[in-house]
């Protein structure tokens, strides 16, 4: 049985007869007919003789149960449960993670490695190989005498399936595939046998038994399948493409059974590609069930794997790809290879960069790990977590520093339907004229308040806190020369932003300079703003009823700020009024009309409105509040519009005297309520056609403003070190600020920013409109803030906060009291402050009417004692509403001092009628005490 014939020796060999005959007549053996019978002792005598020719093959001889000499193949054969050696493979020899069943594999390998050695290396070293495997075949007949046969059938239904394929290829063939063929041919005919019979040699008895376990038609499907790298290296090979070497790595681990499939349905996709099926999509039903047998237990491609897995084995296979190519696009359905493969080159991806970009998404987009980016941020010197966002420039650094490809984000969709909304806007309807806005400026206490008050012929200035206009006024007042709107700025030098938003927003600009005070700063500093925004100006010259009144110093005061007048030769009309008296205000209505005309200032009245926000608050009962000035065409109740980040459907318009009005047409001022919250001041609002795309808009704004915000939070390694250099020098101030509303918030937060100096930085760590709440003062409290609340109070919850922590609360009503405060705080110079303090506290339960006295409220004092001789307050929703005197406190019909805490009592406030139960009216004195901070 052990005994061969020398014919059936050179098949085993994969060489001619004679070639053998002529080796043995070499080693001394004579030999004449290929029918004769070779013993095992000649074979080994053969096979001695030949080592002894050749020095290499020895070498692999003698280290017998790794089989052959080329070592790295033997290593992968070994080792190839997890590599693929780097040696024969070729250039890139990426390590491979492949399945148990290895022994065909092997022999594949070593084939490969023979064929493309094919020209160096001598024939006989493979013979020496081959003979040496004989060797052990002899050892383990049982098994050699199955495989043999199991290899013989499988060469004949492979050799048939060739047949067919090659019939197929002539029917499609498109591209050339000559050279191809005898590749083909030669593997079938030479290789399989060898192939099997490796396997026990270098597997050993698992293997064998494992292959014996794979039936004559796996066996026969796994052989062809085991050659195709083989036959697709050498064309690869010069192409250097880098997937090249995958796919044989892929194939094998199909041949070791672990085929990839995604569904059962999917049954084509999951079945070994054998060339057989690949070409013949009906194939044989034994096939198909062979290939259903594969497909078991096995792991799952993503349609991604799937196309890669195709389009890598059209790159790694172009010889024969001749032959298929034509089924796949007859849609023979998918013809990748089996099994995953791993890129070895890397993946270029298209990254999408946003505006901001959270570093653990672009990690998933580059599908690299997030401690990588944020390594490779680091060491672009920006420290990022992963949780925090880079801006657009870094991500693109990053992504194009980690291979990628950054691709600009267009998604702001939202928007650019708004803006497209807003473009209709102007072009729709015919133009008209609209009437002028104008905005009153000037140094404090030049009387720009009162001059608003004379034309509208109201007294506003005096109901102020402290005489001083703390946020902007908006007013539509119909003059004798038609409508104007004004806005009233505040002289203070905290207001510097919203002078500027002001002038922004205006037509005009009066600039009020009292005659007995000449230019002041914020004069010279309104002046700028007008020139910034290159809007008019047009000067009045206040309180010239006054005995001190100078108008040419006013007016040498302003030619130097370069603001020329009229009459000496300049273009700016400079108008002498009296606010007191009524002096020159007919004569200041006209410039303003003159100047308008000559703007011509026009405006879409009909469509959406479109406008800009000039303050805006938080009222409890109302919810958001903001002024908003029109500027083209009608806002009406019940539209939609975007608004800063906010967005919302207009509930009502209330024009300045409080009353409700259905619509506001151009250069219209007028409060909205139904935000979704409360805008900035300075935010442009637009009325929109639908719910949908307001709150989108809306949406999408908040998104890139928290992510900015996080962006700016995030440090960079410049930053950090700078800190680290000033070490504990520098003292922080950290200050919460509430007030009533968001001008005087923005105001405060400003200038109380711009306060510090080397010693002491001011940090406003928050700020806000509405009552001082509980989360407010828990974050003071964390912070270890100072709370100022201007014109706001804490509430129940907050002041239980405010005890538990010790926190210090400071309650203004008076913007330049806080700076002061601070100011001298920061600075050191604590001197004497005028101190309000907060001695009691009512309840309006009721409220009457009395023709005698107007309103009188019926109050429970609940804290402290309430006299009549104080000022006092009237705080609506822990916001102040109202500053002035008691008219009357009465307890039943009599008058009284002072009610104590837990007493009711009626109080009568004096101009003041607004009244409503659930107020609160607090009672407080000034003194003056040594300034602390
Ligand atoms: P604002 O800070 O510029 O708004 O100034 P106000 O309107 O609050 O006025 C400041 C002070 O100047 C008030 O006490 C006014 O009564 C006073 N005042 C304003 N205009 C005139 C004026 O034309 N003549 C006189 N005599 N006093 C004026
Ligand atoms: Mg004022």
């Amino acid at each position: 049985m052990s005994d061969v014939t020398i014919k059936q020796l050179a098949q085993v060999l994969g060489m001619p007869v004679d070639k053998l005959l002529t080796q043995l007549g070499e080693a001394g053996m004579k030999f004449s007919d290929q029918e004769q019978v070779i013993s095992s002792t000649e074979k080994v005598k053969l096979l001695g003789f030949l080592r002894r020719t050749h020095g290499k093959s020895e070498a692999a001889a003698e280290v017998d149960d790794s089989a052959p000499r080329q070592i790295t193949l033997k290593r992968r054969t070994v080792g190839e449960l997890k590599v693929a050696a780097p040696g024969g493979r070729g250039a890139t020899g990426a390590a491979k993670t492949v399945n148990v069943e290895v022994r065909a594999k092997r022999t594949y390998v070593k084939r490969s490695v023979i064929a493309e050695e094919a020209s160096a290396e001598p024939e006989r070293e493979d013979a020496v190989r081959k003979l040496q495997e004989s060797q052990q075949q002899r050892e383990q007949e049982e098994r050699e005498r199955t495989e043999a046969e199991q290899r013989r059938q499988a060469e004949a239904q492979h050799a048939l399936d060739e047949q067919r394929r090659r019939a197929e290829k002539e029917q499609h063939e498109v591209e050339p595939a000559g050279p191809v063929e005898p590749a083909v041919v030669e593997h079938v005919e030479a290789t399989p046998e060898p192939a099997a019979e490796a396997a026990p040699v270098a597997a050993g008895d698992d293997a064998a038994a494992a292959v014996q376990r794979i039936d004559q038609r796996d066996l026969g499907m796994i052989l062809p399948r085991i050659h195709e790298p083989r036959k697709r290296e050498k064309p690869v090979k010069p192409a250097a493409a880098p997937a090249a070497p995958v796919a044989p790595a892929a194939r094998a681990v199909v041949a070791g059974g672990a085929v990839a499939s995604t569904a059962a349905g999917d049954a084509g996709r999951g079945k070994p590609k054998h060339p057989r099926e690949r070409n013949d999509s009906v194939g044989s039903k034994e096939d198909r069930d062979a290939g259903k047998r594969f497909a078991g237990g096995q792991m799952h491609l993503s349609e991604a794997d799937r196309a890669r897995r195709s389009s890598s084995s059209k790159r790694g296979k172009p010889g024969r790809s001749g032959g298929r190519e034509p089924l796949r696009g007859g849609g023979a359905g998918p013809t990748g290879p089996h099994g995953f493969s791993r890129p070895t080159a890397p993946v270029v991806r298209e990254v999408v960069v946003g505006d901001t970009n959270v570093v653990a998404e672009l990690a998933q987009k580059m599908a690299v790990k997030g401690s990588e980016v944020v390594k490779a941020l680091f060491k672009m010197g920006v420290m990022a977590t992963i949780n925090q966002t880079v801006d657009h420039d870094t991500a693109v650094l990053v992504v194009e520093e980690l291979g990628h490809t950054p691709v600009a984000d267009n998604q702001n969709n939202a928007e650019e339907t708004l803006a497209a909304h807003t473009q209709t806007i102007e072009l729709e309807g015919e133009k008209v004229s609209r009437p002028p806005v104008v905005t009153i400026m000037g140094h404090v206490d030049h009387g720009k308040t009162s001059l608003l008050d004379y034309i509208r012929r109201t007294k506003v200035a005096s109901g102020e806190a402290g005489g001083i206009t703390q946020h902007i006024g908006a007013y539509h007042v119909q003059t004798s020369k038609g409508v104007i709107t004004f806005l009233d700025t505040p002289g203070h030098a905290a207001f510097t932003s919203m002078r500027a938003r002001g002038a922004q927003s205006t037509d005009i600009v009066i600039l009020v300079v009292a005659a007995d005070d000449g230019v002041k700063p914020q004069t010279i500093e309104a002046v700028k703003h007008a020139r910034a925004a290159k809007v008019p100006l047009i000067v009045a010259v206040n309180k010239m009823d006054k005995d001190g009144a100078n108008p040419d110093n006013v007016k040498q005061g302003l030619v130097a700020q370069e603001v020329v007048p009229e009459d000496w030769g300049g273009d700016v009309q400079f108008v002498p009024v009296s606010a007191k008296t009524g002096m020159g205000v007919e004569d200041l209505l006209d410039a303003i009309s003159v100047q308008a005309e000559v703007m011509e200032l026009k405006a879409v009245v009909d469509g959406r409105a479109s406008g800009v926000v000039i303050e805006s608050s938080l009222d409890r009962g109302r919810g958001p509040v903001a002024t908003v000035l029109v500027q083209q065409g009608t806002l009406r109740k019940g539209d939609f519009v975007v608004c800063g980040v906010e967005y919302g459907r207009m509930r009502a318009l209330i024009d300045e005297t409080g009353k409700q009005v259905a619509e506001a047409g151009p250069s219209i001022p007028v409060q909205v309520l139904g935000l979704s919250g409360v805008p900035e001041t300075g935010d442009d609002f637009v009325a929109v056609e639908d719910e949908r795309l307001a709150r989108e808009v809306a949406e999408e704004r908040q998104l890139k403003r928290r992510e900015t915000r996080m962006v700016s939070k995030s440090n960079r390694l410049e930053d950090i070190i700078a800190k680290m250099g000033q070490g504990e020098e520098q003292q922080t101030l950290n200050i919460l600020v509430k007030g009533d509303v968001q001008g005087s918030v923005e105001a405060l937060r400003e200038s109380l920013t711009q306060i510090g100096n080397d010693r002491v930085r001011v940090n406003v760590v928050a700020s806000g409109v509405g009552g001082i709440t509980e989360s407010d003062a828990t974050l003071a409290a964390a912070s270890k803030a100072l709370v100022i609340g201007f014109n706001v109070r804490a509430d129940a919850s907050a002041r239980k906060v405010i005890e538990t922590n010790g926190l210090d609360v400071r309650y203004f009503s008076i913007i330049y009291d806080v700076i002061d405060q601070v100011t001298q705080a920061a600075t050191g110079l604590l001197g004497m402050e005028v101190r309000e303090d907060i001695i009691g506290t009512a309840e309006v339960r009721d409220v009457f009417r009395s023709s005698k006295f107007g309103a009188v409220a019926g109050c429970m004092v609940t804290e402290g004692v309430v006299k009549r001789s104080k000022p006092i307050r009237v705080l609506r929703d822990h916001v102040v509403i109202f500053e002035g005197e008691l008219e009357s406190l009465r307890r039943f019909k009599d008058l009284v001092d002072e009610v104590r805490n837990g007493m009711e009592c009626g109080i009568a406030v004096k101009q003041y009628n607004d009244v409503k139960p659930g107020d609160q009216i607090e009672c407080f004195e000034r003194t003056e005490v040594a300034r602390t901070l």
